[in-house]
C-alpha cells in the first residue's frame, strides 16, 4: 500500500496568499505528519511481525495514527502509558477514543507497582521478540526519514510548476523530526524551511536537530514569550479561530497557532516570499483541546481580516 501526493490548496491569511499542503488528506486515519513518520512500515513487508508495540501520551497524536497503521497491516497494537486520565476514561474522546476504536490496548504502567517508565516497562517486562516492532516515543527516529523525504518530493515538484513564486516551507516543530529531514531535502533545491519550537524553547529545539546527527538546521523562528506544551494561551485560540475563518481550514490547536504568530511577524520583513505550509494533521486531537478553550475564554470569536 502507498500513499502520497496530498493536495496543495491556495488561501489569503490576511489579506496575503499562501499555499498548504494537505497532509491531513492523506488518508481519512492514517494522515498527518506521524503518516509521513511511519509510511515506511506501512510500505517495507515485514512478513514476520504481528505486534506493534510504543508508548507515550494517551492524548498523543502518535496513539492514534499508529493504531490506523496497525489496523491497516492487521497486526495487533500495543500502547504503553504512565497513566490515563479519569476524565478520559469515564468519557473517552478525540485521540485516545480513536485509537481504542480501532483495536489499540493500551496499558497503564503506573498501575503495575513495578515504578518503571514505559519505556523500561516494555524491554525490561514486555521484552519485545522478533515479531514485534518496537518505536520510541512519537516516532523519534531515523526511520521517518524516508516518509519525510517523499513529503519534500511532492513539494518540490509541485514547486516546479509555479515558477512565479518565491517559496518558503513552513511547520511547527515538536521533536524536529519532520522540519529537519524536509529541510535536509528541501535545501539543495534552494527551499528555505522555517520551524518553531512548540515544545521548549530554540536550544531544546537545536539540540533535538543535533540528537538526529545532522548539522545543518532549518531557520527556527520564535516568539518572545516561551510556549508551554499543551497550555491553553489566548493568544494561540485568536490565532486558531482567525485561520479558520479566513480559509475555512480546521487546523491542530497545539502546534499550528504558534508558527502562525512567528509566521506574522517574519512576512512583515519578508514581503517577497511565499508560504507553502505543511498542514500536518493532528485534527482529532482538537475534540479535547477545542472544549478547554471554549470554557476559558468563551466569549473569543474569530477577528476578519479588515
Ligand atoms: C507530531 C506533530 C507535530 C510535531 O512533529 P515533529 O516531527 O515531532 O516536530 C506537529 N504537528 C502535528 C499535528 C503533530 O502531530
Amino acid at each position: 500500500m502507498k500513499l502520497t501526493n496530498s493536495p496543495i490548496t491556495q488561501h489569503q491569511i490576511n489579506d496575503r496568499t499562501f499555499f498548504l499542503k494537505r497532509d491531513d488528506q492523506l488518508h481519512s486515519h492514517f494522515s498527518g505528519n506521524k503518516a509521513r513518520k511511519f509510511m515506511k512500515l506501512l510500505e517495507d513487508s515485514h512478513p514476520n511481525t504481528t505486534t506493534l508495540i510504543s508508548y507515550g501520551s494517551a492524548q498523543a497524536n502518535s496513539f492514534y495514527s499508529l493504531a490506523a497503521l496497525a489496523r491497516i497491516r492487521g497486526w495487533k497494537f500495543e500502547f504503553y502509558v504512565d497513566h490515563i486520565p479519569k476524565w478520559l476514561i469515564e468519557r473517552p474522546l478525540g485521540n485516545y477514543r480513536g485509537a481504542l476504536d480501532l483495536g489499540a490496548t493500551i496499558i497503564e504502567v503506573g498501575k503495575t507497582e513495578t515504578g518503571l517508565h514505559p519505556a523500561d516497562y516494555i524491554t525490561q517486562i514486555r521484552q519485545p521478540d522478533s515479531h514485534c516492532i518496537f518505536l520510541p516515543e512519537g516516532g523519534r527516529s531515523t526511520l521517518s526519514e524516508y516518509g519525510i523525504k517523499q513529503l519534500a518530493m511532492e513539494v518540490l515538484s509541485w514547486t516546479r510548476f509555479e515558477p512565479n513564486h518565491d517559496f518558503v516551507v513552513a511547520l511547527p516543530s515538536g521533536t524536529g523530526c519532520t522540519a529537519l529531514y524536509l529541510h535536509k531535502y528541501l535545501k539543495i533545491h534552494n527551499i528555505p524551511v522555517l520551524t518553531c519550537p512548540c515544545v521548549g524553547g530554540s536550544e531544546y529545539l537545536t539540540a533535538q536537530f543535533n540528537e538526529l546527527n545532522e548539522t545543518d538546521h532549518p531557520q527556527i523562528l520564535s516568539l518572545d514569550y516561551k510556549h508551554h506544551f499543551g497550555k491553553l494561551y489566548d493568544q494561540d485560540y485568536q490565532t486558531w479561530l482567525d485561520l479558520e475563518y479566513q480559509t475555512d481550514v480546521e487546523f491542530d490547536l497545539l502546534y499550528d497557532p504558534l508558527m502562525w504568530q512567528c509566521l506574522e511577524k517574519w512576512q512583515e520583513d519578508n514581503p517577497a516570499k511565499t508560504i507553502l505550509y505543511i498542514h500536518q494533521g493532528g485534527i482529532l486531537g482538537n475534540e479535547s483541546m477545542l472544549p478547554r478553550y471554549q470554557r476559558k475564554f468563551p466569549d473569543m470569536q474569530a477577528q476578519s481580516s479588515n
